[in-house]
């Protein structure tokens, strides 16, 4: 019978890849219809100042729902993004609607100003013009120093000179940096030796595995110690439970983000001061 008959392995492949490439094109074509008509999402997910016991910021995720197939994790479009500069228009998108949350904050008068964090791969950062896009930009929007963070998330095989130099640029302009996802992948103790940064996210695999693994402890405690040596705040990711925010703050971590604070929220509960409120109300609920 004719399903028997096997294709040769490379006519299988090619065919796939060939899907694949159109796949990529149209979902290429999507996200720029996204872009232009505003239809990419920006969600905020609150980070706790451990110390001061309250929310002191957000993280700025970006999300995209196509109404055919869901959700498209950032994952696969920031990458797809990445491989078709069309991450240049995704970070500005981004970093306008953050800049819109900020002033709205502002303007309405909120003290303390939160900070919002947006992600940068190491690569958006050095492409030309950018550097000075986001700084005019910010100083457009005339906000305190410390309003607006950047996250570097990505910076494998990179010349450190040019991202060193674009870092200094923005931090002249009051706009701080942190090293994402530290301790996996690319996201190594050479990117802290030679670039300066104020924060440093740890992985939230440390987290998770927190309890069920002296050495994940040992490790977070070590990261902390090493911070505090190069004056770096630690902000831990993927905190979902008390005992893991308890233990965190015995060692002496400045901030946490994860479920346990909130998950990532629309820009209307940023503005409203619900957003920030989440730990507190279930802090209480809880006695
Ligand atoms: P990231 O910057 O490390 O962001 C944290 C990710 O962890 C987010 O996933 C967040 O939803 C998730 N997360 C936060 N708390 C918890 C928790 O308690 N438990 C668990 N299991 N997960 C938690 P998301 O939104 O899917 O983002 C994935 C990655 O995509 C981000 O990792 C970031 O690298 C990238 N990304 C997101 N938005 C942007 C953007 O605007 N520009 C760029 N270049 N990259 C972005
Ligand atoms: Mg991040
Ligand atoms: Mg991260
Ligand atoms: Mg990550």
């Amino acid at each position: 019978p004719a399903d028997h008959v096997v294709p040769p392995e490379d006519m299988v492949s090619e065919s796939r890849d060939e899907r694949a490439g159109l796949d990529k094109i149209r979902l290429e074509a999507r996200l720029r219809d996204a872009i232009d008509n505003h239809t990419l999402d920006v969600r905020y997910q609150p980070i706790y100042d451990i110390a001061e016991g309250r929310v002191s910021g957000y993280e700025a995720l970006v999300r995209w729902q196509l109404p055919d197939r869901g959700a498209v994790s950032p994952a696969e479009f920031i990458k797809l993004a990445e491989e078709t500069s069309l991450i240049v228009p995704v970070g500005e998108y981004v970093l306008d609607r953050v800049l819109e949350v900020l002033t709205a904050l502002r303007d309405a008068g909120t003290t303390p100003l939160p900070s919002i964090a947006v992600n940068l791969s190491a690569r958006q950062l050095v492409e030309p013009g950018m550097a000075s896009q986001i700084v005019a930009r910010t100083q457009r929007a005339h906000l305190p120093p410390g309003a607006l963070k950047l996250e570097i998330t990505e910076s494998r095989m990179l010349d450190y000179t040019p991202v060193a130099a674009v870092m200094a640029h923005c931090r002249e302009h009051g706009i701080p940096f942190a090293l994402d996802d530290f301790g996996t992948g690319y996201s190594n103790l050479t990117h802290l030796h030679k670039l300066d940064f104020e924060f440093i996210k740890v992985d939230q695999a440390f987290a998770r595995h927190m309890f069920d693994s002296p050495r994940a402890m040992a490790i977070v405690n070590a990261i902390v110690a090493m911070a505090h040596g190069i004056g770096a705040y630690v902000v831990v990711e993927g905190v979902e439970t008390h005992d893991q925010l308890q233990r965190l703050r015995a060692l002496g971590v400045r901030y946490a983000q994860g479920y346990l604070i909130g998950q990532a929220q629309p820009a209307s509960s940023v503005l409203s001061g619900e957003a920030g409120r989440g730990l507190q109300a279930r802090a209480s609920a809880t006695g």
